[in-house]
């Protein structure tokens, strides 16, 4: 037993999870590797006896878990955004191995930044709106034969190696540098995608009805470059100064 490895700043999203045992399995995962805060996203049965009865003595986690409606919510104050996926997906994304997700989670969990952890459907896993909410995506690796990890499985898997970051520090050689700002919250980047967006139609730049992968490009962009909250501000003010040029699209007080 370890004492005092509690991560309070990293929470666990299941998203729309089918069987309420594996909300307990993934509890139990979750408290075994000193994690315990638990968000489920409109999960199919919830609360259940059977999500208590596999948690065992992970009650508690189960118990005080937080149930919302969407990713969004989930994630709308988090700084570090990283989305689990058993396959590869159409437009590569920066990707982490499971012992490179602990250290980030681990290194945001002890700057005070709120970190989640998505994890998808039994049936189908995250889709692809969702994990392009994400900064990085985590893969566990396995056989070729079969790919998809049972769901709580995976997330032992990824709460084990965020104690193995505490527990060994990370070895990545990365120094811990304060930085004079904020990063950006999931939220604050939907407000700049949403104005982004908006200004681009307007200046016909870009067609929502044929849309290619415009938005999906520069959402990865963003994500990659994780801006602070003052960096997100100036961008937000050009934009507002290029709509008031072209006076064609409202800000967000609505005002021409
Ligand atoms: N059939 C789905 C897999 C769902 S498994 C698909 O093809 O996407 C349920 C969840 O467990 C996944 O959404 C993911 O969060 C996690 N998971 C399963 N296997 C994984 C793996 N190899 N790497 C990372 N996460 C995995």
């Amino acid at each position: 037993m370890i004492e005092g490895t509690v991560f309070p700043n990293i929470r666990i999203v299941l998203v729309e999870t089918t069987h309420p045992g594996n909300i307990g399995a993934a509890a139990r995962a979750m408290k075994n590797m000193g994690l315990t805060r638990l968000v489920l996203v409109s999960p199919q049965e919830f609360p259940s006896r059977k999500a208590e009865y596999r948690a065992v003595s992970a009650v508690d986690v189960v118990e005080s878990a937080t149930v919302v409606a969407s990713v969004e919510e989930a994630i709308a104050d988090c700084q570090l955004v990283i989305g689990t996926s058993a396959r590869d997906r159409r437009i590569p994304w920066p990707m982490l191995d499971p012992k490179g997700c602990g250290g980030k989670a681990e290194q945001a969990d002890n700057r005070a930044e709120q970190v989640a952890i998505l994890f998808g459907r039994e049936s189908r896993g995250l889709k692809n709106e969702e994990l392009q909410q994400c900064e990085y995506h985590v893969n566990i690796p396995t056989g070729k034969a079969y790919s998809s990890l049972n769901l709580a499985m995976a997330v032992q898997v990824i709460c084990y190696e965020i104690l193995q970051a505490r527990l060994a520090g990370d070895g990545s050689g990365e120094v811990e540098q304060p930085w004079d700002m904020d990063f950006a919250s999931a939220g604050d980047l939907e407000h700049l995608f949403d104005h982004l967006q908006r200004t681009m139609i307007e200046l016909d730049f870009h067609n929502p009805q044929n849309p290619r992968q415009l938005m999906t490009r520069l959402r990865r962009m963003f994500n990659r470059i994780r801006p602070d909250r003052m960096e997100v501000s100036i961008l937000r003010g050009f934009l507002t100064a290029v709509n008031q040029r072209t006076g064609r699209v409202k800000d967000d007080s609505g005002q021409p």
